[in-house]
């Protein structure tokens, strides 16, 4: 047993059509198999019987594509299964179109009290060239439907860099998203993976994105809008009023204990990180405990390079030296003394006392300051 109180993900890989530019783990047209993969999960969830917990989120995928009796299973699972806080963060990722009142309902009265809705622009040409379902005008009733469902405290999603994408259709689309008074907002830029429709199009140059100077552009434009509206950027992707912060994303970036349940879910359990399989049917041998996951146990040099660059994305809090000494029994300063030196003195890092964050030039280049941790 472990005694930390440790963060809960379901992976729910469903969708009614997968997006451009998806790389996730989620399949369209396989909804009528999702009673049988919800038996699954619950058969999964007996392996932790008993395990506390303080945060779940649902995420997908698109969860509310699945009918909303099969939602309230798992959330029924999940109290009986785990020794869940009173107050416990519980989130569940939703797409417009799939979002309706009822679902809303059916989820708060399961102990839902977190909703996570993908809009990614308000601009519906952009919305189209991205291969998403839904229209601008759907993210607006699905905000409504939510709201009218009991559920207030939102967080919404908002892409970045998109196909003929331009700073002000952006400025228009940050416009929009703030008047809907979210709790918290995720903004992330779009990444083209291999093997996607959007990349194909972009490698044989049949649609454009905006170069990199343009996306940095538009970085700074999302950070300086969303700071005079009030939110606070707390993480490089993310922004909360006060007190809305993710506290089962926050896991991750504090490197907090969490278990991953269902095709492709990702654990970090008792000092462990491992994967469950991404196919449904070798899923369900390790639902079934028939099946290992694969994974691996940290070395101390593993686990402090994930301390530093998990640490980092954390803006305003950055990473703690007392925390890092706690962990390790060793000193932040020696460790990486050289690192921290050439990267305050390339003004990328800030050292302000027990804290070691990230400048506003560190963000830029964020992903080059975490690989000198590596
Ligand atoms: S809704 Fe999300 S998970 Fe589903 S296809 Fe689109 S990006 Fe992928």
């Amino acid at each position: 047993m472990n005694n930390q109180s440790n963060g809960i993900y379901i992976h729910l890989p469903f969708c009614i059509k997968k997006c451009a530019y998806c790389d996730f783990v989620s399949y369209e047209n396989q909804v009528e198999i999702a009673a049988a993969y919800v038996d699954n999960l619950l058969l999964e969830m007996e392996q932790y019987r008993g395990e506390q917990a303080d945060t779940v989120y649902l995420g997908g995928g698109t969860p509310t594509a699945l009918p909303p009796h099969l939602l309230v299973r798992i959330l029924d699972g999940v109290k009986d299964c785990f020794n869940l806080a009173d107050d416990s963060e519980i989130t569940v990722e939703t797409n417009p179109g799939t979002c309706q009142k009822e679902t809303i309902s059916a989820l708060k009265k399961a102990g839902a009290n977190r909703i996570s809705l993908g809009a990614q622009t308000f601009v519906d040409t952009e919305l189209s060239a991205i291969g998403r379902i839904h229209t601008a005008a759907q993210i607006k009733e699905a905000v409504l439907a939510i709201r009218a469902g009991g559920i207030q405290n939102i967080s919404l999603d908002l892409m970045f860099s998109l196909p003929g994408q331009t700073e002000e259709s952006l400025l228009y689309s940050l416009e929009e998203l703030i008047a809907l008074n979210p709790n918290h907002i995720s903004c992330y830029s779009l990444t083209l993976c291999e093997g996607t429709p959007l990349y194909e199009a972009v490698s044989l140059s049949k649609t454009e994105v905006p170069d990199e100077e343009s996306d940095r552009a538009m970085y700074e434009l999302i950070c300086g809008k969303l700071k005079e509206s009030g939110f606070d950027r707390y993480e490089i992707s993310n922004f909360a009023k006060k007190g809305y912060e993710s506290r089962h994303n926050t896991k991750y970036w504090i490197r907090a204990s969490y278990i991953g349940l269902g095709a492709a879910a990702h654990s970090f359990f008792g000092g462990r990180r491992f994967e469950n399989p991404a196919t449904f049917s070798d899923y369900e041998k390790v639902a079934r405990g028939e099946q290992e996951r694969e994974g691996t146990s940290l070395t101390e040099k593993d686990a402090m390079a994930e301390f530093m660059f998990l640490g980092l994305r954390m803006i305003k809090a950055g990473v703690s030296k007392k925390a890092f000494f706690s962990c390790f029994k060793k000193e932040l300063d020696k460790v990486y003394k050289e690192q921290i030196a050439r990267l305050c003195r390339l003004g990328l890092l800030e050292d302000a006392g027990d804290i070691l964050r990230l400048t506003n030039r560190g963000v830029d280049v964020s992903n080059s300051v975490f690989c000198e941790f590596v």
